[in-house]
């Protein structure tokens, strides 16, 4: 028996059905109340409950419901099912249509798929045998949220859950997708040595924000590699994503067998949590702006200030490419002197990596194998809470993935990062 298997995670096969000679083209609305057919930019979980609504029928009462992959690239069925099988506890049949490629079947299993029909020309046999060849996964998935590092912890004690899951970061593709160094990639690790270093010897306290995303890990490495006497804090919003939190149990447990400081875990106020669930219900982000910045700044924005409260100076993982709003970032943001104690803009801020591009950013990881959050390896560039990210497809904006459903320009920021000339903050 591996230890795959040890774990209990050996996994049902996703059932699959032979090409169809029907065109798989997605309709609004199936005929059949009893079979949910989702368009690619829906909101699954929200979709799921104004159909059941509508025509007065359980989940159970569904056959399945199906997503479509209208092109190889276009990846947002996969958060779709996610969404359903994790926020909307969906059990039933998910049923995958359209591009299902063979080599994307281990995948969609993953996020919760349970039959996929495949395409016209398809190899039955051969998707048959690519799903039978893998026993499990490393990584959580749509229906068993834990890694497998800490599955194995549960069963066989924690130090093999610290073995294990020290590869864990090393195990994914996102390295092989992005890692791709710039021309000029030593100089840009040197200058972003130089403005850390910097920050250290200001004179003033200086403190590392991390999301735990790939440019937070990559930071939090050249600061111990420089041994600098950097802290680290995280805000747990309380809406994270258990690859999240895994990746910080992780590095928790790396800093105490190393001897670094833990990280920091800052939570948000929790009776200002719970007024406002109480009045405006537990994912109101989607209603509108307004309660979504409401959130983001009860959960984000709030718990920030108080998280750099004693310190002069912070460091952040931006960078100009992410996205428009971004563009213009300078290496350092000088503190603003007009602005409150307590405020954000009171603090200079350090954006070591604001001249890196993805490609570096993955190119350090894979060099230093710096563990990284399992999100990245499907398709998730950018992570948040768990409400508020989707993965994203190729040729989309890095930034795509947050607050999708908003269309506002300039609107996909949380307020952790207001420009000097807005009222807004963090992200
Ligand atoms: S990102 Fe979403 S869940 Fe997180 S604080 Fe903002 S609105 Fe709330």
């Amino acid at each position: 028996m591996n230890s795959l298997q040890a774990a209990g995670h050996l996994k049902h096969l996703m059932h699959l059905l032979p090409p169809s000679t029907e065109s798989n083209a997605l309709a609004e609305a199936a005929p059949d109340p009893s079979v949910l057919r989702l368009p690619n930019d829906a909101d699954a979980p929200a979709a799921l409950s104004a159909h059941l609504q509508q025509h007065g029928l359980q989940a159970g009462d569904l056959a399945r419901i199906e997503l479509a992959f209208p092109k190889f690239t276009d990846g947002r069925a996969y958060s779709q099912a996610v969404a359903l099988r994790r926020r909307a506890g969906f059990n039933g049949t998910l049923r995958a249509t359209g591009q299902v490629l063979v080599d994307q079947l281990l995948q969609m299993q993953r996020c919760g798929f349970s039959e996929a029909q495949l395409a016209a020309g398809q190899d039955l046999g051969l998707g048959q045998r690519l799903l039978g060849g893998f026993p499990g996964f490393y990584q959580g998935d749509a229906q068993q949220p834990l890694t497998h590092f800490r599955r194995v912890g549960q069963s066989v004690g924690q130090h093999v859950s610290q073995r294990i899951g020290q590869r864990v970061g090393q195990l994914g593709r996102a390295v092989s997708l992005h890692a791709k160094p710039s021309r000029d990639f030593d100089a840009l690790v040197a200058s972003a040595q130089a403005t850390l270093l910097a920050a250290a010897r200001s004179g003033v306290a200086v403190t590392q924000a991390s999301s735990l995303g790939a440019e937070d890990v990559v930071i939090r490495h050249l600061i111990e590699s420089l041994q600098l006497p950097i802290p680290s804090f995280v805000l747990d919003t309380g809406m994270l994503h258990q690859e999240t939190l895994d990746l910080l149990d992780l590095t928790q447990a790396r800093a105490k067998t190393q001897g670094f400081s833990p990280v920091a875990v800052v939570h948000p106020n929790a009776q200002a949590v719970r007024d406002f669930v109480a009045t405006s219900g537990p994912e109101p982000m989607r209603q509108s702006v307004a309660l979504r910045k409401a959130c983001c700044q009860i959960r984000k924005v709030e718990p920030l200030q108080r998280a750099l409260q004693g310190f002069g100076a912070w460091i952040t993982g931006l960078r100009r490419e992410q996205a428009d709003s971004r563009a213009a970032i300078a290496t350092v943001e000088p503190a603003d002197p007009s602005a409150a104690a307590d405020s954000v803009a009171a603090r200079t801020k350090y954006n070591p990596l604001a001249d890196w591009r993805w490609g570096d950013v993955w190119h350090y990881i894979r060099l230093h194998q710096v563990h990284y959050n399992a999100l990245h390896d499907d398709f998730f560039p950018s992570i948040g809470c768990a409400p508020c990210t989707r993965a994203i497809s190729l040729g989309e904006d890095l930034r795509a993935g947050r607050w999708w459903w908003e269309n506002e320009a300039g609107l996909k920021e949380c307020g952790l990062h207001v420009q000097a000339t807005t009222e807004a903050s963090p992200s």
